[in-house]
C-alpha cells in the first residue's frame, strides 16, 4: 500500500505544475485530503493551498465529487475503486519555502505542491517526477535526495519516501544546474548551483568541506542519511535558507560566491554565505534529528509553538559562524568582526528589553515572521540574541569547569540523549543538561537570559578569553560594527534607518528614545530639509552628526502628502556599535583557553 503522486512541469510559462495524487484505497466515507499551511523550518503560516488553482477527483474515470471543507482541505465523495487527485499549482515564488517554475528551472518543496491524504500519512509515498515536454527542456536534469526507485539517466522517472513527512523534506530541482562533488566521513556531498555565476567551484569545495568536517568532529558523526546536497540558486540580490534532513535549499546573491583569485581571507559576503551553508549543514542535527518535542510528529495544519527557538536557531547561529574559525576557514580577527556585528544587531534594538528568547521562539509565527517596522523596539530575534546567549553559555560553562567542559558537551549530549534516538527534546531539558555538564546548577543562569531580559554578561564573559568588550556610537545604521570607528567621538545620529526617497530621506525604522523619535517623526515620513536646506539620503546622516551635542535643529518632512515640521535638540547617540579587541595584558593561560575554544590549537 502506498500513496502515489506524479508531478509534471506542464506549462513553465505560465508557472504550473500539474499533480496528480492517486489512493488505492480510499477513506470508504469521503477520503480528505490537505496541503500543509506551513513548512518545517520557516515559522509562518503560508496556506500552500492558495496555490492550487484547479483540482478535481477521478475513480475509474468517472467524475467524483470534491467538497471543499476549509481553506485546505477537500474531501471527496465515497467511491469503490482507487481515487484519483488531479490539480494544478501556481508557482512563481523565487523562495526556498515554496515552490518556483520558469523557462530556467523548477524548483518545488512536496509541502506546496503534495496533498497530504488524511489517516494515510505514515504510508509509504512515491512520486514520479516527469520532464516538460518539449526541445527546450531535453538538457534539464533532476537534483533531489528523494531515494531513486526506477529513474532515467537524467534522473526523471520514480522516487520513493517512508512517509508523507519524508516525501516533503526532499525539495527537488530540475534544470541545468553547474555541480560538483566531494566526500566528508566518506559521504558524497553535492553542491548545485542554478542561475548564472562564475563562481570558483574548487575554492568553495575546499572551504565547504572544511565547514562540514568541523560539524562532523563535533557531534563525532553524520546522522543517518547517505548523501547530502547543497541547492543553491544564485540570484542577483537574494539571502537565504531552509534546513532538509539530507539537503540545505539556499538563495544567495551572485557577489557573494567567490570568483577565482578570491583573497585567502573570505571577503564579507563570500563569509556570510559560508556562514548560510554552516548554518544549514549543523540543522542536519539540531533541529532535524533534535527537535522540540512538539514537533515529533509535525502538526502542518496549525501554528506549534515551542520556547525553544533560541536553542534551534540561535544555538545553530553561534556554530555556524564558530565554525568558520575552527575550520581555519577565516582567522580569529575576522571571527571577532562577525561576534562583534552579531552584538551590534541585538544591542541596536530595544525590544531586547521588552520581549525575552523563549517568548520570542514562541511569538515567531505573529512577530519574528511578521516583522513590520517597529521591530527593533518590540521584539528581539531568537538568532541574533540565541546566538549571543549560547556564546555565554559556552563561556560559562568553560569558566565552571576549569576549561574542561564546553557548551560542545551539551551539544553531544543532545545528540546521543535526544536526536540520534529521535526522541523530543521537552521545555526545560536544555538547562537541565547543560546544569549537569557544568558540575553546577544553571536555572538561575536560563531564568535571567532566556525566560527574562535582563543583559547578556557579555563583557564579562568574554574577558574570561581575553577579550575586550568596546562599544561606540555610529553615525548611520548601516554601520555594522565589529570595527573600530575612524575616530571615535561624540556623534549626533537620527538614530532611525533611513532610505532613498524621491523626493529626500524615507525613515525605514525609528528607534525608541532616539532624535528622530524625540522629533517626533515616525517611519514611513520623508525628511526633506534640515535647518531649511534641501537633503536627501546620501547627505542626511552626514548632516546630522556635522552638528555638536545640543544643538537646536528643525527638520521639514512629508507624512503622506502633508508638510511638517519637527524641531529637535540634539542628544549623542548611544553607544550600541559593538567590536571586540583582543587584551595583550591576557594570561599565557587565558591565551590557550582562547586558541582551544576557537579551534587553533587541539590538545
Ligand atoms: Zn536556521
Amino acid at each position: 500500500m502506498s500513496i502515489r503522486y506524479t508531478i509534471t512541469p506542464s506549462n513553465p510559462v505560465a508557472h504550473i505544475y500539474s499533480v496528480t495524487c492517486t489512493v488505492n484505497q480510499p477513506d470508504p466515507s469521503g477520503q480528505i485530503l490537505s496541503m500543509p499551511t506551513w513548512i518545517p523550518g520557516s515559522y509562518m503560516i503560508r496556506d500552500f493551498a492558495r496555490n492550487i488553482i484547479s483540482i478535481k477527483a477521478l475513480c475509474n474515470n468517472q467524475s467524483v465529487d470534491l467538497h471543499k471543507l476549509d481553506k485546505t482541505t477537500w474531501q471527496s465523495a465515497p467511491v469503490n475503486g482507487p481515487l484519483e487527485v488531479h490539480y494544478t499549482v501556481y508557482a512563481w515564488d523565487l523562495s526556498v519555502r515554496t515552490a518556483h517554475l520558469d523557462q530556467t528551472h523548477a524548483y518545488f518543496n512536496g509541502s506546496s505542491v503534495f496533498l497530504a491524504v488524511q489517516g494515510l500519512t505514515d504510508v509509504e509515498h512515491k512520486v514520479t517526477l516527469h520532464s516538460p515536454e518539449g526541445k527546450d527542456f531535453t538538457n534539464w536534469t533532476v537534483l533531489t535526495t528523494l531515494t531513486k526507485q526506477s529513474v532515467d539517466n537524467r534522473g526523471f522517472g520514480t522516487y520513493v519516501t517512508r512517509d508523507y513527512e519524508e516525501l516533503i523534506d526532499h525539495p527537488v530541482e530540475i534544470g541545468q544546474p553547474t555541480y560538483f562533488e566531494f566526500k566528508v566521513a566518506d559521504i558524497p556531498h553535492k553542491v548545485a548551483l542554478t542561475g548564472q555565476h562564475r563562481c570558483d567551484a574548487q575554492r568553495l569545495q575546499t572551504d565547504l568541506q572544511k565547514i562540514c568536517q568541523t560539524h562532523i568532529n563535533l557531534y563525532g558523526e553524520l546522522p543517518a542519511i547517505n548523501q547530502y546536497l547543497f541547492q543553491v540558486m544564485v540570484t542577483g540580490n537574494g539571502y537565504g535558507g531552509l534546513e532538509h534532513r539530507s539537503s540545505t535549499s539556499l538563495v544567495c546573491s551572485r557577489k557573494d560566491l567567490p570568483l577565482a583569485g578570491h583573497p585567502e581571507e573570505p571577503e564579507d559576503d563570500y563569509r556570510n554565505f559560508l556562514g548560510l551553508c554552516s548554518h544549514e549543514y549543523f540543522h542536519t542535527w539540531n533541529v532535524k534529528q533534535i527537535k522540540p518535542e512538539v514537533f515529533l510528529p509535525y502538526n502542518l495544519r496549525h501554528e506549534t509553538h515551542t520556547t525553544l527557538l533560541w536553542a534551534f536557531e540561535g544555538f545553530t547561529a553561534y556554530y555556524d559562524e564558530l565554525a568558520l574559525v575552527r575550520s581555519g576557514v577565516i582567522s580569529e580577527e575576522s571571527y571577532l568582526d562577525l561576534l562583534g556585528q552579531t552584538i551590534t544587531r541585538v544591542q541596536r534594538g530595544t525590544g531586547r528589553l521588552l520581549q525575552s528568547l523563549a517568548e520570542s521562539s514562541f511569538d515567531a509565527w505573529t512577530k519574528f515572521y511578521k516583522q513590520d517596522e517597529s521591530a527593533p523596539n518590540t521584539i528581539v530575534s531568537y538568532y541574533t540574541k540565541g546566538a549571543l546567549f549560547a556564546l555565554c553559555l559556552d563561556l560559562k560553562i568553560r569558566s565552571q569547569t576549569s576549561h574542561r567542559h564546553s557548551l560542545d558537551d551539551v551539544m553531544r549530549r543532545l545528540w546521543q540523549e535526544h536526536g540520534k534516538p529521535c526522541i523530543g527534546v521537552p521545555e526545560g531539558k536544555i538547562e537541565h543538561i547543560a546544569s549537569e555538564v557544568a558540575g553546577t546548577d544553571l536555572h538561575d543562569f536560563f531564568a535571567d537570559y532566556v525566560y527574562a531580559t535582563k543583559e547578556l554578561p557579555l563583557a564579562e564573559l568574554l574577558a574570561t578569553m581575553g577579550i575586550v568588550f568596546n562599544m561606540r556610537s555610529a553615525i548611520t545604521l548601516d554601520d555594522k560594527g565589529g570595527k573600530p570607528a575612524r575616530k571615535d567621538q561624540e556623534i549626533c545620529s537620527l538614530d532611525a534607518r533611513v532610505s532613498a526617497d524621491k523626493v529626500g530621506a524615507k525613515l525605514i525604522q525609528v528607534l525608541t528614545g532616539g532624535n528622530a523619535e524625540r522629533a517626533g517623526l515616525s517611519a514611513g515620513d520623508v525628511i526633506i530639509a534640515v535647518n531649511n536646506l534641501q537633503v536627501e539620503k546620501a547627505n542626511l546622516e552626514s548632516e546630522i552628526a556635522s552638528y555638536p551635542v545640543g544643538s537646536r535643529i528643525t527638520l521639514h518632512a512629508f507624512r503622506r502628502d502633508e508638510l511638517m515640521q519637527f524641531d529637535v535638540t540634539l542628544q549623542a547617540a548611544e553607544k550600541t556599535t559593538c567590536y571586540l579587541t583582543l587584551d595583550s595584558q591576557a594570561a599565557e593561560s587565558t591565551f590557550k583557553h582562547r586558541q582551544r575554544w576557537l579551534g587553533l590549537i587541539n590538545e
